[in-house]
């Protein structure tokens, strides 16, 4: 007789994590790999979680071990592997059962196959915190029919991630590609975030001649204020840890190639279709395709001489530690911002102060600053983020700094494309008069596309003609 709660196919690094903090949380878990190998070894090495755990060597089998209606767990590569995993389930499934793909989905295909009719249910689960999270509690982010989502969100929310006051984090965000939509933003602005501190570690090296010990020093006194966070935790154990081969830094002998899988390019993508502004994330996405192509960047330096100079005049830790704040809040201002947009397009709820709250645990941005903003996006969910009260303060606090810092990268060849677009942006946010009148008169000059004046009649044309 079946006995398994849920299934789950792929047992790579995230689907056995996963597998395991199921079978932990006391759900008997049937499971499927492509190559059967991996699920008996699998298994095998499941200790006392074996008892929960139902290995399975065919789709069929897999079918027969769960509970009907049944519910089964995608958790393989994105995109042609999760269309063949559907269609190889869709004559072993009855209508009633359900599929959730846990994968980093680009929510397009997630849409589309919400869209597609398929003969079984179907939900898209963003899943954020790697390996670690799955296995103790990730961030989940789940999208399509609610009662589809109402159906297992017993088993999800005992997995996920609890915050301190104990609130889970795992929440429906929506329709279709709804959740896998807000983990492409989280993992946005996970680049963005991650860019800004190796912005923040480039000037400290280059421009302060910081040992790798020092910056590991500094982040982890940061982890202890405002800018507690994951991201700043691991960047000091990065800094701090030493290479066993050549018993140097680690940091001094890593590539400095940046890889990416794709979702911080999917949320800077998105952006630009949304006319949703994101310049942090995009100059983070940007970062990590220049750092990539390091031959080039070689031919850089040899033509034009090494850029990074030491900065003469210093630089107070303390003002490191304001810019990073600043960029940091005005990066989520972006991404929240860019959720509203979508939100309005796509004809989603999606529940910002929620989504704060479930990055708040369990995923890899997750910070102390996440509590402040899911507490400002409740009071407005509506307001850009930097003109909650709070946020006015702290991001007024930090603007100074964040200037001192982009102005000294700039002045010595010190690049810093994420935090020197957070400030350009802030910068025409906070400007009621921009520049655009120059734009709209160029446009209206070659194309005859009229522009609207301040006295408040629209679509006027200028005498260009008559010059
Ligand atoms: P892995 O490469 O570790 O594992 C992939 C799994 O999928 C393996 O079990 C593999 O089986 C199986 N698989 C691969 N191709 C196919 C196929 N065509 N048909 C059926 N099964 C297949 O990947 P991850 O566990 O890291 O990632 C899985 C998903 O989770 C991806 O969408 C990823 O983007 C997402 N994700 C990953 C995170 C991470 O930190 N790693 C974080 C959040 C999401 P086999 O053993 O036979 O090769």
């Amino acid at each position: 007789m079946a006995r398994a709660e849920i299934g789950l196919i792929g047992l790579g690094t995230m689907g056995a994590a996963l597998a395991s903090n199921i079978a932990e949380k006391g759900f008997p878990i049937a499971v499927w790999n492509r190559t059967t190998e991996v699920t008996r070894s699998f298994h095998a090495n499941s200790g006392a979680l074996a008892e929960n755990i139902v290995p399975t060597e065919s789709l069929e089998e897999l079918v027969k071990a769960i509970k009907s209606p049944r519910a089964i767990i995608l958790m393989v590569p994105a995109g042609k592997a999760v269309d063949d995993q559907i269609a190889a389930l869709s004559p072993l499934l009855d209508q009633d059962d359900l599929v959730i793909d846990a994968g980093n989905a680009n929510f397009h295909d997630t849409n589309r196959r919400a869209a597609a009719g398929l003969p079984m249910h179907f939900l898209g689960m963003g899943v954020s915190g790697g390996e670690e999270g799955a296995r103790h509690g990730p961030s989940i982010m789940g999208g399509g029919d609610r009662a589809d989502w109402d159906r297992v969100s017993h088993i999800l929310t005992a997995i996920s991630a609890k915050t301190d006051d104990g609130t889970a984090c795992a929440t429906w965000m929506g329709q279709a590609g709804a959740g896998h939509f807000v983990k492409t933003v989280h993992n946005g602005i996970e680049y963005a975030d991650m860019q800004m501190i190796a912005e923040i570690y480039g000037i400290m090296r280059d421009g302060l001649g910081h040992t790798a010990a020092e910056v590991a020093e500094t982040f982890a006194q940061w982890n202890k204020g405002p800018l507690q966070s994951y991201l700043v935790e691991i960047s000091a154990a990065v800094a701090g840890a030493a290479d066993p081969i050549t018993g140097k830094p680690m940091l001094d002998v890593i590539l400095d190639a940046a890889g990416q899988k794709g979702t911080g390019r999917w949320t800077a993508i998105e952006a630009q279709h949304l006319a949703a502004p994101v310049p942090v994330i995009e100059a983070a996405v940007m970062a990590r395709n220049v750092s990539s192509r390091i031959g080039e960047r070689q031919l850089g330096e040899a033509a034009y001489g090494p850029a990074p100079k030491p900065l003469t005049e210093g630089m107070a830790t303390a003002d490191l530690e304001q810019a990073l704040i600043a960029g940091k809040i005005l990066c989520y201002a972006q991404g929240f911002t860019m959720i509203s947009a979508a939100s309005e397009s796509f004809g989603w709820d999606l529940p910002l102060p929620e989504i704060a709250r479930v990055w708040r645990a369990g995923c890899i941005i997750r910070s102390s600053m996440l509590n402040e903003m899911a507490t400002a996006l409740s009071e407005d969910a509506g307001r850009n983020l930097i003109l909650a009260p709070d946020f006015v303060a702290r991001v007024k606090a930090g603007v100074p700094a964040l200037r001192r810092v982009v102005a000294a990268g700039a002045l010595n060849g010190l690049a810093c494309p994420a935090l020197a677009a957070g400030l350009s942006w802030f910068d025409m946010f906070t400007t009621a008069r921009g520049t655009a009148n120059m734009i709209q008169g160029q446009r209206d000059f070659f194309g005859a596309h009229g522009f609207d004046r301040l006295d408040g009649a629209d679509s006027h044309h200028g005498p260009w003609g008559a010059n």
